[in-house]
């Protein structure tokens, strides 16, 4: 399968991330489900970090300074159609991506607001949050919020039923993206896993799916993120998120077969 770009090629895809030596999340996963959709990969790490299915470790996170270098070394030679950003760990590299990607006018930006692994690592510094909030979700296409990010993002309690994600659309959107895919996945008491999509324009759908058992479910979030960036170029945005759900869909289901360590083992591409 290829993803058609505007200019009849492949579409390249660049991840702003951080990494995962076991292959499951951050990075790796990015990769992973870019090139499963036939898209084209680049890379930009915000953040090296020691971790594995069982969970983070540590991370290091690069020079600001030198994360702007590896995007600029991107974006000055190649096409770049969609952008995906994950994990970027502090206020510093929030400023110097969203100042990148405003100077080279990139589109199709996809912000999964990572904050925290679900083995309970921290992988945003709590002081960025702001930083993140102001300069770079404004310039975002679309951004992904779980629940907890959600609560976070809009300043509020983290307790949800299925009318608090209805009512927290509008103010989700305020803060600036053109879109918001508020994921349902954290919903307590829930037979299924059901995210809102809602745009400025109006439009809100719920997307249903089944909720899959699996100990497999490292990385669900980068993964979901990196096939709507893969499928952007090219499609309207409830149209990309609708099959980036099934990509995810299809990868939960598919994650038995994997045998990748002995924690929350990752998902397959
Ligand atoms: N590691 C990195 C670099 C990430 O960006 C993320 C989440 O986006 C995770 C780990 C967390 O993965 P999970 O919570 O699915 O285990």
């Amino acid at each position: 399968q290829t993803i058609p770009a505007p200019t009849g090629h492949i579409a390249n895809v660049l991840t702003i991330a951080g990494t995962d030596p076991s292959g499951g999340a951050g990075i790796q996963a990015d990769i992973k489900a870019f090139s499963a959709l036939g898209a084209y990969a680049c890379s930009a790490i915000t953040a090296v970090v020691a971790q594995n299915t069982r969970g983070v470790r540590q991370f290091v996170a690069l020079d600001p300074g030198f994360v702007a270098e590896q995007i600029d070394a991107v974006l000055e030679d190649v096409r770049i159609d969609a952008v995906k950003i994950g994990m970027i760990a502090n206020a510093g590299i929030a400023r110097v991506v969203a100042d990148r990607l405003r100077a080279h006018k990139a589109r199709n930006i996809v912000l999964d607001p990572v904050m925290v692994a679900k083995s309970g690592h921290a992988l945003l510094a709590p002081e960025a949050v702001t930083a993140l909030r102001d300069e770079l979700l404004p310039l975002a296409t679309i951004i992904t919020p779980n629940l907890p990010e959600a609560a976070v993002l809009l300043d509020r309690a983290d307790a949800w039923n299925g009318a608090a994600m209805q009512d927290a659309l509008p103010d989700l959107l305020a803060l600036g993206a053109e879109w918001v895919l508020l994921k349902g996945g954290h919903l307590e008491n829930s037979a299924d896993s059901t995210d809102l999509l809602a745009g400025r324009n109006g439009h809100v759908t719920a997307l249903p799916a089944p909720r899959i058992t699996t100990t497999n479910d490292h990385g669900t979030g980068c993964t979901l993120s990196a096939a709507i960036a893969a499928l952007l170029p090219g499609r309207q945005v409830p149209g990309a998120v609708a099959s980036a759900k099934d990509y995810l869909t299809l990868s939960l289901a598919a994650a038995d077969q994997l045998d990748v360590g002995g924690g929350h083992g990752p998902v397959h591409h």
